[in-house]
């Protein structure tokens, strides 16, 4: 003893030192796979009496100088320490950052979503007519645009109005796309009609009234079609990205996250439209992110500046409502604006460089 130095000493505890810590991570490392088994199994992960018989041993095993209560302190703060971590891994979401960095890009045709280049969603809110599809799709496509949206299915606040031309607009909807080379985005309401839906759309939407329909996200979790997921009028950004590991944990994960407005006091607007939660759900998911310029503002006058700030935030696109003849709308009238105001809108977007130029990549 008497002739170790100091120096020998310390690198012994040092070594020591690298001995505990490779064991604490070998050890945090099996306590994830318990954790994990214990989720599948359904079962408590705090586990009192096996944490008892756990620390009898190590007692009981004891040989000094330490005194038993001192072991017992230190074990415990360990074993918090792993059941902390089982509860953090629990805590991350398919669709949270934590379980993957980069971010997801949906591609679709061709069409890329989320890959940095900023796309444009246009078309009317609801499909009504072929000749209204046929003049949006070319007019749509004559700036560029291989994004085309139309409801079939209105989800309408009163029963009374349009309720959508259901399968048959879904079939205007893919007759368009396909004389122009775009991508049809389509909103489906009922989890029965999702598979069927597969066969004309190439993406489903899921719209802000049903962005808590769980039956809805199971079934669109169950196709691999992307999914376009509206925040709900009064849903949280949590509860938005709940929703879409429903869809996500069934095994779909191309999901695309949409900010459409939430209901405020404000009546300026139709809803107020959360910018923040831009860069909050580009920062806590991987999953790209548009804003609905239209259905957050009711109003087709600030649309330029609106889409601006959307794109300034960080979103991976826009999507607006684009009618030939908004006055004679079905629905929605008074916030679609005509072709015109599309050219218009576009030019501004991307003289300000909002955009890239020319729009967007061509559909396969
Ligand atoms: C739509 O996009 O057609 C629509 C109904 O929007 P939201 O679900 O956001 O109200
Ligand atoms: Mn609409």
């Amino acid at each position: 003893m008497s002739g170790e130095t100091m120096e020998q000493l310390r690198a012994k505890l040092d070594e020591i030192n690298m001995d505990l810590l490779r064991l604490l991570s070998q050890r945090a490392d099996i306590v994830q796979r318990i954790g994990r088994l214990k989720q599948a199994q359904g079962v408590q992960r705090f586990d009192p009496a096996r944490e008892k018989e756990m620390l009898d041993k190590i007692v009981a095993a004891n040989p000094g100088p330490f005194d038993d209560s001192t072991i017992r302190h230190l074990f415990k703060q360990i074993f918090q320490a792993s059941l902390q971590l089982q509860e953090e891994e629990k805590m991350h979401l398919l669709v949270s950052r934590k379980r993957r960095a980069e971010d997801t890009v949906v591609e679709v045709k061709g069409v890329r979503i989320g890959d940095g280049r900023p796309v444009v969603v246009a078309g009317p809110c609801s499909v009504e007519t072929r000749e209204q599809m046929e003049r949006v799709g070319a007019g749509l496509r004559a700036q560029g645009i291989v994004l085309l949206r139309g409801g079939a299915y209105k989800p309408r606040t009163s029963p009374y109005d349009f309720q959508g031309l259901g399968r048959e607009g879904l079939i205007l909807l893919r007759e368009t796309a396909d004389k122009y080379g775009m991508v049809v985005i389509s909103e489906i309401v009922t989890p029965a009609d999702i598979e069927m839906a597969t066969q004309y759309v190439d993406i489903i939407q899921i719209g802000a009234r049903n962005m808590q329909n769980f039956e809805l996200l199971k079934a669109a979790g169950s196709v691999r079609t992307p999914v376009l997921l509206k925040r709900g009028l009064s849903a949280t950004i949590e509860e938005l990205l709940f929703a879409a590991e429903y869809i996500m944990s069934r095994g779909n994960s191309q999901i695309i996250l949409c900010e459409r407005g939430i209901r405020t006091y404000e009546k300026a607007t139709r809803n107020t439209l959360d910018i923040s939660a831009v860069p909050i759900l580009k920062q806590e998911s991987h999953l790209p992110v548009l804003v609905d310029i239209s259905h957050s503002t009711g109003r087709k006058d600030i649309l330029a500046p609106v889409a601006k700030a959307a794109l300034a935030a960080g979103a991976d696109g826009i999507m607006v409502e684009v009618h030939p003849e908004p006055s004679v709308a079905l629905s929605d009238a008074k916030q679609q604006i005509d072709l015109d105001q599309f050219a218009k809108l576009m030019d501004s977007l991307r003289q300000g460089g909002f955009l890239p130029e020319p729009a967007q990549q061509a559909v396969r």
